[in-house]
């Protein structure tokens, strides 16, 4: 079955490509692989990393209202990865949730 073109989302050319053409759908994804935050908070190592123990912060285990999350201990926000280590903390008071006061 012949796909029907389509205008590209981003240049509007037709294309039966996808919702865009090939080449601005790979400039998409090389963007959107290239954003830190994406790249850090969907590694397999961020997401295996075990979310037990205690808080790297109060040393408490998690609570339903405040349970434990994965934090990077160099925010990613300041260029940090997670080479540069993960730690558990409660959501409250994970630093990915961004300065509250
Ligand atoms: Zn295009
Ligand atoms: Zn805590």
């Amino acid at each position: 079955m012949p796909k029907v073109p389509v205008s590209c989302k981003t240049c509007g050319e037709p294309t039966t490509f996808g919702p865009r053409c090939e080449p601005c759908q790979t400039e998409r994804d090389r963007r959107r692989n290239a954003n830190p935050y994406r790249r850090e908070y969907h590694s397999a190592e961020y997401l295996n990393f075990p979310l037990s123990g205690k808080c790297a912060i109060c040393g408490k285990p998690g609570t339903p209202e405040d349970p434990l999350t994965r934090d990077h201990v160099k925010p990613v926000s300041l260029g940090g990865t997670v080479k540069d280590g993960i730690r558990i903390v409660h959501r409250s008071e994970n630093s990915a949730r961004g300065n509250r006061g």
